[in-house]
């Protein structure tokens, strides 16, 4: 067998040895020549270029500085020892600052002597100092510029562990170096050649190369555009060809004909129009369960857009053709409604329908359970209590699985193997997601949107109001309680200050009834302090009207539905971001009326605030604020792809590389069409490669 050079351990590599082998391993994954090698730098430093010391001016930059050490001083006792050097160039004097190692770098510098330093300041007491920054004397830096020929100097991420046993981001920098110029020969080309001619780019070892020492601006651009290139297309390959794969070669149930209960539902029961965004979806839906593959499709539509139906009427579909239903939800108050209005939505029709939750009794689980094996139960409703081992099914044909972002991709791959042949699966998120991460996320998955809300529905009216005005706000809640209204006001929920938290919203509460007298008002408050059994009976009585004023955090986020409620009041709506702003806005506009969101904050808001609440007063449309939202946040926030791995790009930026991404997404979806298995000779390398660039999760699995 060849053996691989890149494959040697990282402990062989001169410099490393055991110890360091380990820390790498532990704190960066690191184990053979290979990872190193695609450890890459986050950022470039220019050699040639100092900073005078009087010219700084903030903490976020590394700076190269040249000087010379006035004094050396040990400063306190005991382990809070330090070592005070003070370093000055001819604008300003500063001091570095060295708290481990101290006796030896104490040693190795000398007063008077020019030295180059590299490293962040630190404002303490109105001026700056360096804490632990590179150090070198001149001679040798400009020696091993000469040297090394290099212009520009790799950063790399490193913590505090790897510092300790110096390996800080200058001496990863020479590893990487020594390990460059032992295997810079045997760095193997991972496109096909046609690929590169055609799209202009530069070799993989080039770009490899470049990408740790780069020889100038420009070729360091190129190897940037070589390697996200590869990044981005490996990940589409993936995608287009498990799409061809499930498409053409996958075995799913076939739904033939729309039968009585579809029919019946449809005629009798359903007392709107569907939208025109609804019957196309439900059509394509259709179309999916008819052919023998099986649907793997998201369904994509703002809050209130009429998902659930959907979901309901392809439930009808499966069971006219013989088989059960599933629809999962996320939480338990979410799983509960979606039971009730589903039971509501099909009257006296005779389907069994069931709820199975974490709250479920055991003699009522005993009872649902025989049921779902023998098939009399059509319809089960539930939270990922579904998922349980000990959950059968007799034929489960579809699964809808709703507000996606909040399973995980393992439990949602669990609903695939309930079956032998994996059920029809529908996804439905209110998130909506933008196209750039569809495409790249979800590539393989197909997309349905409902881009229409239900007619009738007036634009919420969204505005922000600053603390100081809450009693003209007061007055307003009044005025639309007068009308028979109801009203929320939400505050923030984060985990780790959840004791001030349930204060602000305990505060809250009680001015709120100073001003709204008990005997005139009646007020809900719910908060995840609560008891199951008391917030349910909260949420009851605003459900039924009893109450005017839900006072609550977050917890009726997700799909709660109470129509006659037309008015949202967000409180330090800056601590919210802006797809959890609108999934709440999404709590009123359900009914014929006119309905408000108002924002309040406080005066001091960040850029990014302001550029939230703005969006927020200025559109209504999911997508544009799902947009909005992953510019100001990245993608890596949005729906939940950084908890589930979906999204681990090394160099690629979904947002900034779009053209590369569409560029990269067209030819993938052209291979997988002529050559899906990658059989002719000059793809025979991209089959190769295409295991090494496999994502850690089966994409073949992601509903
Ligand atoms: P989503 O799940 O997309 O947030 P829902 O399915 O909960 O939306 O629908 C919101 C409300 O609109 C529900 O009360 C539902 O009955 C109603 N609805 C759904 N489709 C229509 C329609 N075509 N016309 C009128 N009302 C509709
Ligand atoms: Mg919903």
């Amino acid at each position: 067998m060849e053996v691989n050079l890149l494959d040697t351990q990282i402990e062989y590599l001169k410099g490393v040895g055991t110890k360091k082998a380990e820390v790498l391993r532990k704190e960066l994954g690191i184990i053979k020549y290979e990872d190193l090698l695609y450890y890459f730098p986050y950022r470039y430093v220019d050699k040639s270029h100092f900073t005078s010391i009087s010219e700084i001016l903030s903490e976020d930059v590394f700076l190269q500085i040249k000087g010379v050490i006035t004094n050396i001083e040990l400063v306190g006792v005991g382990n809070k020892t330090r070592l005070v050097v003070g370093f000055s160039d001819n604008t300003s004097t500063t001091e570095l600052i060295f708290f481990k190692g101290i006796k030896w770098i104490k040693d190795s510098l000398i007063v008077g002597k020019e030295y180059v330093i590299f490293g962040k300041p630190t404002l303490f007491k109105n001026s700056y100092n360096f804490p632990h920054p590179d150090i070198e004397p001149l001679d040798k830096f400009i020696q091993n510029q000469q040297k090394q020929l290099e212009k520009y100097s790799p950063l790399y991420n490193t913590s505090e562990k790897m510092k300790n046993s110096f390996l800080n981001s200058k001496a990863i920098s020479n590893l990487v170096r020594t390990l460059l110029y032992q295997v810079k020969d045997y760095i193997p080309e991972t496109l096909p050649q046609y690929i590169i001619d055609r799209f202009n780019l530069i070799s993989h070892r080039e770009a490899i190369i470049n990408i740790h020492f780069p020889s100038s601006l420009e070729n360091l651009r190129k190897a940037k555009i070589r390697l996200k290139f590869e990044e981005l297309f490996y990940m589409q390959l993936e995608h287009q060809l498990l799409k061809t794969f499930r498409t053409e070669r996958s075995k799913g149930f076939i739904f033939s004909h729309i039968g009585e209960m579809f029919n019946t539902f449809y005629n009798n029961n359903l007392h709107f129009q569907l939208t025109n965004a609804q019957k196309r979806v439900v059509k394509e839906i259709r179309n999916d369960m008819r052919t023998s593959h099986q649907m793997n499709r998201l369904l994509q539509g703002d809050v209130g857009s009429g998902k659930t139906l959907v979901g309901l009427l392809s439930m009808l579909i499966a069971i006219d053709n013989g088989f059960q239903a599933a629809m999962m939800a996320p939480t338990e108050i979410l799983a509960q409604q979606h039971f009730s209005s589903i039971k509501q939505h099909l009257g006296n029709m005779p389907i069994e329908i069931a709820l199975l939750t974490g709250a479920t009794k055991q003699k009522q689980r005993k009872e649902i359970l025989p049921k779902l094996i023998d098939g009399t139960i059509k319809i089960i409703i539930g939270t990922h209590s579904l998922i349980e081992d000990n959950v059968e099914f007799h034929n489960l044909g579809l699964c809808v699985i709703d507000e996606q972002h909040r399973f995980g991709v393992e439990q949602r791959a669990k609903m695939w193997n309930k079956n032998k042949i994996p059920p029809h699966i529908l996804v439905m998120t209110a998130t909506p997601i933008p196209r750039t991460l569809a495409m790249s996320v979800y590539g393989d998955l197909d997309c349905s949107v409902i881009d229409e809300l239900p007619p009738g529905r007036k634009t919420i009216k969204t505005s922000h109001y600053f603390d100081d005005s809450r009693f003209a706000l007061f007055d307003f809640i009044k005025k639309q309680i007068k009308k028979g209204r109801q009203v929320y006001i939400v505050y923030p929920l984060i985990k780790e200050s959840e004791k001030t938290d349930l204060k602000d919203l305990m505060d809250g509460y009680e001015s709120i009834v100073r001003d709204f007298p008990i005997g005139e008002y009646q007020i809900s408050i719910v908060h995840g302090k609560m008891k199951a059994e008391d917030k349910e009976y909260e949420m009851r009585r605003f459900k039924e009207g009893i109450t005017n004023i839900m006072v609550s955090t977050t917890v009726i986020e997700v799909g709660v539905d109470v129509p006659n409620a037309s008015v949202m009041i967000i409180e330090n709506a800056e601590r919210f971001g802006l797809s959890q702003l609108h999934q709440l806005r999404g709590r009123v506009g359900r009914g014929a009326e006119q309905s408000y969101c108002i924002l309040m904050t406080s005066y001091r808001l960040s850029k990014e605030a302001k550029v939230r609440i703005e969006t927020m007063c200025r559109t209504n449309d999911g997508f544009q604020i799902a947009e909005a939202d992953l510019r100001l946040r990245g993608p890596g926030e949005i729906s939940g792809t950084k908890q589930s791995g979906l999204l681990e790009l090394k160099l690629a930026d979904i947002v900034k590389d779009r053209p590369i991404l569409e560029e990269t997404r067209l030819l993938a979806i052209d291979i997988a069409k002529t050559d899906p298995s990658l059989q002719s000779k000059e793809n025979t390398i991209l089959k190769q490669y295409l295991k090494k660039y496999k994502p850690q999760t089966d994409f073949s699995k992601i509903s």
